[in-house]
Parts: structure tokens; sequence; C-alpha cells
């Protein structure tokens, strides 16, 4: 190996090092600066020698920054539906009608969003999502970002396999903490992020891809059954499920029985298994119905599904604006609860369904989530439903705006949003004001008592009157008001996301008052400052998205006078401190860390003495880093240090200080 192609090896693993830290870890060893430059350098090395390029190098999977409009693709495979199943007889049935002598292959039905990758040559050309009709979206960019997909295979074949994007549980989880647990599971994340518009944020999403099926340009070309075509397909370098069973069909229902008993450790989603015939003539033979392949089955664990008919469909319009269609269905029994309502989550996934109001339809509860349509029986006459262009309360123009799969009512001032804030303000998790429900506050934003958040505090003046209400007596006003009174006591850490502004959740509050913005006047300073975008990029854990939103926040004149009126009625803007040392040595300094050490490991061991001490954090060296504090194998941040004058201490430096200061590790 030459020394060039060495040391493109080389930082090749260090760039897919901090990227795993980064995606699958959530941790970073170093900043985004210097991530850059080390990306930047194997860019470079990969221009000046394209021979040493390296086929999944990390820097064909990286998202662009570019707006991704979705372009309309044919698609080139059959991406039909399954038909179901929801029982073992039904499944019986059906084995015994197409063949007791062949063999099937029983696989996950993972739960995710449906795609197709299209390798030509090799490579990878595009990536279509299943859509509807034959026709889907261009999501090509989105998907490149995907880190278990080969961008290029093993041979230069063309093949075009079917997959399913997904996230898994526990990536999921970790995901959505970091977004203040703004996505309902782990489908619905992951539907929104492959149709994301920027493929630079898709590239940050936890989101795997599995692939179940292939094709050639002229079906199954020499390969004759399914398993030879898996086997094939894994050899390519593509992503394959390792729990496949191929089974006699006697065997079939025994073999189901052990796929159930290990579906609660699984970490991903599944809704059931696929059963399929594996001899591809039989296929042939055997053909598709208008939308589904007459050799397959869908094998649905949850029985908690109903059929229904879809009387209506309405919306409701959240905090932030977004639309959610509602249908209104013919009342069932479901898990012990008349369900009259399912969710039909947005557009997307109405046209996937193809549902519309009049259809009959499939109704399921999954755990806790909200009853769906699952699945459309009988179209109706009505066709497939439209959103309305307009939000359905105050008539403003709907838009889309970040994932595009959702739409949103821009207008601040939309009665829907107004009360669905009051209600969040309101809500256990935030300012837990007791006696403050949903019915409550509806109940006196109709009578115009309330329609702001700062508006609850003149709720008082209107005592009289809501006692004359139904419903209401002394003992319920006066828990109310006092409610109301108590929340002025609460502070920073929960009022702040208890404002709702995009964004700005719990998880970010903490991060600034962690950071040392305390109080709301230090964030709305730091905000409109000069170099607000580079003293915020410099809080860990802080990206584009979310500086760009503090930025835009705390810039607005109306959220600055509500935030003035708050004040005024005696609302407690400022964060109580964290515990400190009462010796501040480190006061008014801001340390950031590079490198390794002996005596601190994790090297975040180092910089809690200093928050302890009075410090501030950061984790990039800018004009204000007042010290860096430098170990072994220090990098970029040094000469960015050394350049800007930044104090540099080494690791033997700061335990002098510390000890010189009665500091003990
Ligand atoms: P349905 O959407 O209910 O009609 O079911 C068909 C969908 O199941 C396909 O579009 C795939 O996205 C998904 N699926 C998940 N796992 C598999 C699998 N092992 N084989 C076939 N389809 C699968
Ligand atoms: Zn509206």
């Amino acid at each position: 190996m030459t020394k060039i192609e060495k040391e493109i090896r080389e930082l090749e693993d260090k760039i897919r090092y901090h990227q795993n830290l980064y995606y699958v870890k959530n941790e970073t060893e170093i900043s985004d600066l210097e991530f850059d430059l080390l990306f930047k350098k194997l860019q470079k090395l990969e221009e000046e020698n394209p021979e040493l390029v390296s086929e999944n190098s990390p820097t064909k999977v990286i998202g662009s920054d570019l707006d991704n409009s979705f372009e309309k693709v044919t698609h080139k495979i059959p991406v039909m539906s399954l038909a179901n199943t929801y029982n073992t007889t039904e499944l019986q049935d059906w084995i015994i009608k197409t063949s007791e002598e062949e063999l099937y292959s029983i696989e996950w039905k993972v739960d995710g969003a449906s795609i197709v990758l299209y390798y030509e040559n090799g490579k990878l050309d595009k990536a279509v999502s299943r859509g509807q009709k034959g026709i889907g979206d261009d999501i090509t960019e989105n998907i490149r970002t995907v880190k278990n997909i080969p961008l290029v295979l093993k041979e230069k074949i063309s093949i075009y396999v079917r997959g399913e994007a997904y996230m898994g549980f526990k990536d999921f989880e970790k995901f959505n903490a970091l977004n203040d647990g703004k996505y309902a599971n782990p489908r619905n994340s992951t539907s929104g992020s492959i149709k994301h518009k920027n493929s630079k944020e898709v590239a940050k999403r936890p989101i795997k891809i599995f692939t179940y099926d292939g094709y050639f340009l002229d079906g199954y070309g020499k390969i004759k059954t399914h398993t030879e075509m898996l086997a094939y397909m894994k050899k390519l370098g593509l992503p394959i499920s390792e729990d496949n069973v191929l089974s006699k069909a006697k065997d079939v229902l025994k073999n189901i029985e052990k796929f159930k008993n290990k579906k609660d450790s699984l970490d991903f989603p599944t809704d059931g298994l696929v059963i399929k015939l594996n001899d591809f003539a039989l296929r042939d033979n055997l053909g598709f119905t208008s939308h589904s392949p007459r050799w397959a089955r869908a094998f649905k664990f949850d029985a908690l599904m109903k059929e229904s008919k879809i009387i209506k469909i309405d919306f409701a319009i959240g905090r932030t604006g977004k639309i959610t269609p509602r249908a209104e269905i013919e009342p069932v029994q479901l898990g012990g609860t008349t369900v009259r309502f399912a969710t039909l989550h947005n557009q997307d996934y109405i046209n996937e369904l193809g549902v519309g109001i009049g259809a009959k339809v499939l109704v399921a509860k999954r755990g806790e989530i909200i009853p769906a349509v699952e699945e459309v029986v009988e179209a109706g006459e009505n066709g497939v439903f439209q959103l309305p262009n307009n939000c359905p309360t105050c008539k403003t123009k709907l838009d889309h705006i970040d994932d595009s799969v959702d739409k949103f009512c821009p207008n601040l001032d939309c009665p829907d949003r107004e009360v669905n804030n009051l209600i969040f303000y309101c809500a256990r998790n935030q300012m837990d004001i007791e006696g403050l429900g949903e019915k409550q506050i509806q109940n006196f934003y109709d009578l115009k008592y309330i329609k702001k958040i700062p508006d609850l505090y003149n709720l008082h003046k209107k005592e009289s009157e809501i006692m004359e209400l139904d419903g209401f007596g002394k003992k319920s006003v006066s828990i109310i008001l006092e409610g109301i009174e108590i929340s002025k006591k609460k502070d920073l850490k929960l009022l702040l996301p208890s404002l709702g502004f995009s964004e700005i959740g719990h998880k970010v509050t903490e991060l600034l008052i962690d950071s040392g913005y305390d109080d709301i006047d230090k964030i709305i300073a730091i905000a409109k400052s000069k170099n607000a975008e580079e003293e915020l990029l410099s809080i860990h854990g802080f990206g584009e998205k979310i500086v760009q939103a503090l930025i835009s926040t705390f810039q607005d004149k109306k959220v600055l006078s509500m935030i003035e009126s708050l004040k005024k009625y005696g609302l407690n803007f400022h964060a109580k401190k964290k515990e400190l040392s009462s010796n501040q040595i480190f006061l008014n300094q801001s340390w950031c860390v590079t490198g390794s050490f002996e005596k601190f490991q994790p090297r975040d061991k180092a910089m809690d003495l200093i928050l302890f001490h009075g410090g501030k954090k950061v984790t990039s060296v800018s004009s204000k880093t007042t010290h860096l504090l430098a170990g072994e194998n220090a990098g970029s941040k040094l000469e960015k240090a050394t350049e800007l004058g930044v104090k540099i201490i080494s690791e033997k430096e700061f335990l002098k200080i510390l000890s010189e200061n009665q500091i003990s590790l």
C-alpha cells in the first residue's frame, strides 16, 4: 500500500469512527470544525487520486444542503401491497389453495417506510418511495445518507431491490429525546425523515434499511428461488434479515409461533410476518391481483383490528399549526373501548392507502397510540381524500415546512393554535396548572376570557363570571386561580419550554442554562448579538436548526413583548443556580477542551471541575474562548487557539492550578 493510500484509508476510518459516535451514540469527541477539516482533507486526497477512492467512502454518504424537491419516478418493478391475513385459519386456507408441496419463506414484516433501490451497473442510481399507482418520489439524496446500504455493489450488476426504511427502537428513543419527544413513533419519524427536504438533516437521523426482494430488468434472470436471490443480494453487500426461515408448507404455522416468541425482544418495529412462496416459476404462474401478488401473504400479529366505514374526515390543528386529518368512523369495539375516530396522519398516508369518505376500512389500535386507519377493504365512491389548501379554522393558506409530509397553518393567531398553546402551557409536563384542563381552557377561550398565555394572569378578574358558569364552584375556581398564582414561582427551566416556541423544548432549555444562559435577558442578548450564531453553535448539542430557531424567536417583536408582559405579571425568567463551589476560580472564563488526558478520563471530568468552579464550557474555539485545555494529540482546536491568541493550558498546568487552589480531583 502506498503512503497516500494508507493516509486515505486511515482518514476514512477516522471519519467513520466519529460519524458512528455522532450518529449512533450521540456523542462527540471533536468539534464540527475539526470534523469538517478531516472530511475536506479526504475529499481533497480523493480528488487528486481518483483511483484510490473506495466504494463506500464516507464522502459519498453525507447529505447535501440542497432543497430536495421530489421528482416523480415511474417504477420499473411491481411495487404492490400485500394481502393480509389476521389468523392462522386464513393463512392455512391460503397455503392449501396455493401449494401444500412447496417451500415458503417466512420473514419479519418491518414497519417503516417502503422504498425501492435501483442499482445500475453496480451503482446506486435512484432510491424511490413506494408512492401510489406505480409512481414514487425520487428520494435518492436522502437515502444516500443511510449508512447501512452500499452505494456501490460488489458486482457491476443492475438490480432493483425493494426495502423498508426504519428506525430501531433504541435509536429512535435517543433521536426523539434530542427532539423533545416530538415524534409519535419510529414509523412516523422514518416516513417523515425520508421525505425531508434537507438531506444533511436526514444524514443525522438513525435510519436503517433492510432489503427483502430483488428483481432484474427482465425479472428474476437466472435465479430460480427467493432464497437464492436473497443469498445473491447478500453477496452484493445488501442488508438482508438474518432471521428469515425457509419452511415446508406443513411447518409454517409452527415456525410462525417461533417468530411470535421472539417478537418482543426485537429492536425494530414489526407489524407481523410475510410468508412468500419460494419458487419463482410458481410465482410467475400465480401472478398478481390488481393490488397484490397471489404468491405472498402478510400475517399480522395484532388482532386488534376491526372493519368499519369512514363517515367523515375532519382535522385537528395543533399548537405548532400542524394539521392532522382524522376519520370519523362507524363506531367499533376495539380492545375494550368504543372507537369513533381514527387518525389518517397526513396526505401521504391517505394517498398510499387510497382512502376517502365512504371507504370500508380496517382500523387498528396498537399499544397506546391513537387508533389508525390501516387498510382500505373497499374504496368508497368519493375517491382519494384531499386535504384542504386552507386552514379549516382560520382560512389561512396552509404551508409545507420542514418534513414535507405535513402541512401547517402558519397563522399565529389561529384560534386552534391559540387554544392548543394554552393547553400545552398548562399541561402536566409544563407549568402544570391545576384545574386547567382542555375543557376549561376551551371554555374560557370561547368566552374570550383568555387568548394568549399572559391573559391567564388576568383571569382572576373574571372570578365572579366564572363562578356563574355551569360546572364551576367556589372551590374549583379557587383551585384554578391558586394554580395560576403558583405557576409564577416556577423558574426558567420550566417556563421557557412551556411557551411552546419551535425547537425550544426542555432539552434545549437545559443546555442553555448549563452553558450559563440562565436568565431570559441573557438569552435575548445573545440571540440579538452580532456573533449569535457562532456563540450558540459552540454549545454542545446545538445544531444549525436549533440556533436559527433561537435567533429568530428572540428577535421576534411579538415574542419579546409577550415575555415583557409575563415579566410584569411576576413570572420567573431566571433559572435557579446549580450547586456550585464557593471557590469560583474560573468565573468569567470560557473553556474549551481538546485532546486526551491522563488524569481525566473521559475528559468531561476536567470540564465538570471547571463548571463547578464557575467556568463556562464551549465545544469549539472562538474569539470569546478564554482558555483551551489541551491534552495529548490536540488537533485543529490547538491551531485555532494559537491563531486567536487563546490561552493554552496543558494537563500539567491545569493540575497545578487546581492544587494551588486546594481543589482535589
Ligand atoms: P402493506 O403496506 O400492508 O400492503 O404491506 C406491504 C409492505 O410491507 C411492503 O410495501 C413493504 O414495505 C413492507 N414489508 C416489510 N417487510 C417486508 C418483507 N419481508 N417482505 C415484503 N414486504 C415487506
Ligand atoms: Zn388556522
